[in-house]
């Protein structure tokens, strides 16, 4: 059989199978743009199952572009909660007000007009254009680069781009005259019930009696891909810095800045451990002693007086470049007294220590500067005593002037704020009494 036979086998067989095994998805069930778009930025890096719960609460509250146009930004974090990777719900937002100003509220049927709104790339805007409005436009993702490099034997390392342009080729040529919805659909459906990275269920497959890449036995070994560098690990420092007095009953949590990884969303108070040291060095847990000088320096440095008190427990959490190693202190929070410059001042010299010993760069990974740690840089604390400041949030400057917002929270606010997945189970665990023992 040549090569256009196979193609043809591939594309008849393969809208045959999905016809009959299609699942019923949300977002399936109708032709609308918005939920067609809305299920492919939350399908990046995350399985169907948990897009699902996500997908429908999302539309619940946000059910037309113009509503998630106007909604305000902490209401769209927060439905995102649990998902990561929040850049993706930022772009998203920021995409429906482009389409609500250049596009009328409509989200456009032009290729160049697609792929210009923010976070869609050639997959997104080949999806939309294919699954919403039938176009014959490629969606090729790491699922379909996998599906054609065993089916036409394709050795290309599928991290090149160029590996992915001669995809997109062979994909576009792939789709029947006026069967893009479904037959993009019907490919991203076999990578992902059939022929799965680890274990292609070959015997089932209704494209297997003309796949190259199982008749020469490569289909484990397909595609070829290089393997991508793995996450720098981080040793961090927490705060979870129980209020007195006014803030009894409270914790305190701090948004991360305007822009950068995480970008304006609420965390714990933490801290890099580790003295500022190069991408390959491996990181290590710090001994108690030093990390409490440590993070009550650096509490100091923020604008705020705590004292560790002992380890709550260790967490982890793994981004695409950075595992965060994160070891969890309980804190209570003091008044201002002459002892916590000293405090500060031994956590600098502890961190002076540490970076002698290791040939540390100048600056650390994140671009925190060891700066941040003297007592010279503590900003001038403007939160007041007022225990409820979710309406009226202060800010402080630290660092490299980034701007940060304080708030002393309860358990009631954990519904108001969006918190990375690590922090909100951190909180959770908190207000929930899981680390009661610490002091006792
Ligand atoms: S026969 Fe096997 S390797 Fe080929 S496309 Fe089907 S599942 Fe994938």
């Amino acid at each position: 059989m040549g090569l256009i036979e196979q193609k043809q086998h591939f594309s008849v067989n393969l809208l045959d199978w999905y016809m009959i095994n299609r699942r019923d998805l949300p977002w399936r069930r109708h032709n609308n743009p918005y939920f067609t778009w809305v299920s492919e930025i939350m399908l990046q890096q995350t399985r169907v199952d948990t897009v699902i719960p996500y997908f429908n609460r999302f539309i619940g509250n946000f059910p037309t572009v113009q509503a998630l146009a106007e909604a305000p930004e902490e209401d769209v974090l927060k439905n995102w909660e649990g998902l990561g990777y929040y850049s993706r719900a930022r772009n998203l937002q920021a995409a429906a007000r482009q389409v609500m100003e250049l596009h009328g509220g409509e989200i456009p049927q032009d290729k160049q007009a697609v792929f210009a709104l923010k976070g869609v790339g050639p997959y997104t805007a080949g999806a939309i254009l294919s699954i919403a409005f039938n176009q014959p436009q490629p969606a090729v993702d790491g699922n379909v680069m996998r599906v054609l490099s065993r089916y036409f034997l394709i050795d290309e390392d599928i991290m090149k781009g160029s590996t992915r342009v001669l995809m997109e080729e062979l994909a576009g040529e792939l789709i029947p005259e006026g069967r893009a919805r479904d037959f993009n659909q019907a490919l991203m459906e076999l990578g992902a019930l059939v022929c799965t990275p680890k274990a292609p269920h070959c015997l089932t497959c209704p494209v297997m009696e003309q796949c190259s890449g199982r008749i020469a036995g490569r289909e484990l070994t397909l595609p070829v891909k290089t393997k991508a560098k793995p996450p720098r690990p981080e040793q961090r420092l927490v705060a979870i810095v129980e209020g007195r007095g006014a803030h009894r009953g409270r914790v305190l949590v701090r948004q991360r800045p305007e822009s950068g990884l995480l970008a304006r969303m609420w965390e714990l108070p933490h801290v890099l451990a580790e003295p500022p040291a190069k991408a390959s060095k491996k990181a290590a847990p710090l001994a108690d002693e030093p990390a409490m000088a440590l993070l009550a320096g650096s509490l100091w440095a923020e604008g705020f007086a705590a004292r560790p008190e002992g380890l709550a427990t260790h967490a982890e959490h793994v981004f695409s470049h950075i595992v965060w190693q994160l070891q969890v202190y309980k804190c209570t929070e003091q008044s201002q007294s002459s002892e916590l410059p000293l405090i500060a001042a031994e956590a600098r010299a502890a961190y002076d220590a540490q970076a002698a010993t290791t040939d540390a760069a100048t600056t650390a990974p994140d671009g925190q500067s060891a700066s941040a740690f003297s007592t010279s840089d503590q900003a001038e604390r403007k939160l007041t005593d007022d225990a409820d400041v979710l309406g009226d949030a202060p800010q402080i400057h630290i660092g490299k002037g980034d701007q940060l917002t304080y708030r002393w929270i309860g358990p009631e606010d954990m519904d108001k704020m969006a918190f990375p997945n690590i922090f909100l189970k951190l909180l959770s665990s908190y207000f929930a009494g899981i680390y009661d023992d610490i002091n006792e």
